[in-house]
């Protein structure tokens, strides 16, 4: 994989749209952490903010400290008891630590610290690094922060790192639960490709097959790696890297997730939501999308065994009282979203009847049942885990409302609109 390829912009795509990517470098590899002194790198930056929590000063923290010397300006050290998460407090902890003078904020971690430091970056018009610590999700080279605010999981369209490490010696080492949390996150994409396809039958949103080829192609490639990835092999780990950071390119070039994040990712952030809400269990983000994407096969078959599509009638009431009771205190802004939308009234019926034999077609392209549960296994993720974890209401109330928490149609609209 040419990642370095990808960092131009690229002007003579068939779908019409000028891709860029503003990332300036991806060092993947061994050693990869220590060309952080390089002149190109780090050398015009004298005042930096190293954000780390406790576990990651361990892993890789203390290394980039003491390579960087005199260059960090402040050591931001978050007491990582329990879960940090991307709250308002985490933001203005960060903030508390710049000064004026502050060039550069580096940031050594994962998907929470990665999240942190993007949205306070680019608040404050700094750039930022990330050296990846774990190979865990594939918001590394993505716009989007995944933040907690308000206890509501919100998306932020940010800005993507000026430079990515990821020290192949580091990302090894990472929790296996990480590891699998971005193996999951990666062969997820098929899931999401195919609700993007679904779309683009059922409302004519236009897909661009280059940022289609490209993400299906990585994940295919992943794919076939499940056992080598719980080995921990220096090539699957830095296979599964890459993988990440190509599909942060691809939501980078299309300007939003819709490459990378569908029906699936639905589910998953409705666990991760719902959990804190009620204060129950959930699994890593790339876990979650991988049991889920198994969890949404299941329901495109159910819909592929239907002879004809019939509509399932629409009621408002019940509709939101079943959000009241599954989103709790967030409720409100979840209706809201939905009114302003306005799919739940929107009646589809026609354009299902219409374009059935096409839609079939788009939903029997997905990995089926077993080869999806062959993927899952490989990578010790075995289905009863996901069954224990979660009861046949939760998953039942997921089938239903969690595409409400977002803007985007997936198949889960197509199924929730159908008498199954
Ligand atoms: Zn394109
Ligand atoms: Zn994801």
């Amino acid at each position: 994989m040419d990642i370095k390829s990808l960092l131009c912009t690229k002007t003579d795509c068939e779908c019409g749209n000028i891709h860029s990517c503003d990332i300036e470098n991806v060092i993947i590899g061994k050693n990869a952490i220590k060309r952080l002194t390089d002149e190109d790198i780090c050398g015009k930056y004298d005042r930096i903010l190293l954000i780390c929590d406790s576990n990651t000063y361990k892993a890789a923290g203390e290394r980039v400290q003491a390579l960087l010397g005199d260059k960090v300006e402040s050591l931001l050290i978050y007491e990582s008891e329990g879960f940090l998460v991307p709250n308002e407090e985490s933001v203005e902890i960060a903030e508390s630590r710049l000064t004026d003078k502050t060039q550069l904020i580096v940031g050594v971690g994962s998907g929470v610290i990665n999240d942190i430091c993007k949205y306070v970056s680019f608040g404050k018009g700094l750039p930022y690094y990330i050296v990846a610590t774990a190979p865990s999700m594939d918001g590394y080279a993505s716009k989007g922060a995944a933040m907690l605010m308000s206890g509501m999981k919100i998306t932020y369209n940010t800005h993507v790192p000026k430079c990515i490490i990821g020290d192949t010696d580091v990302l090894r080492n990472a929790p296996l639960e990480m590891i699998k949390s971005g193996y999951g996150d990666i062969i997820g994409k098929f899931s999401c490709l195919n609700d993007w396809r679904l779309s683009s039958v059922v409302n004519g949103e236009p897909v661009c097959e280059y940022i289609y080829k490209l993400t299906y192609d990585t994940a295919l490639g992943m794919s076939k790696m499940g056992k080598a990835v719980i080995s921990r092999t220096e090539e699957s780990i830095e296979y599964l890297m890459n993988a990440l950071v190509i599909v942060g390119i691809a939501m980078a070039y299309m300007g939003n997730s819709r490459p990378a994040s569908g029906s699936e990712h639905h589910l998953s952030h409705y666990f991760e939501v719902v959990g804190l809400l009620r204060n129950e269990p959930y699994f890593c983000h790339g876990t979650d999308v991988a049991y889920s994407m198994y969890e949404v096969q299941r329901m495109r078959e159910k819909i592929l065994a239907l002879p004809s599509p019939k509509a399932k009638k629409f009621d408002r009431e019940v509709w939101e009282k079943d959000i009241r009771r599954i989103y709790g205190t967030s409720a409100d802004e979840v209706v809201k979203l939905q009114e302003k939308l306005g799919w739940i009234y929107e009646d589809k019926l026609p354009v299902y009847t219409e374009k059935w034999e096409e839609i079939k077609k788009v939903l029997s392209e997905t990995p089926s049942l077993s080869e999806t549960e062959k993927m899952l296994s490989d990578a010790l993720l075995p289905l009863d885990d996901f069954y224990k974890m979660y009861n046949s209401e939760k998953l039942a109330d997921a089938q239903n409302y969690a595409k409400e928490l977002k803007d985007r149609y997936t198949v889960l609209w197509l199924y929730s609109a159908l008498e199954i």
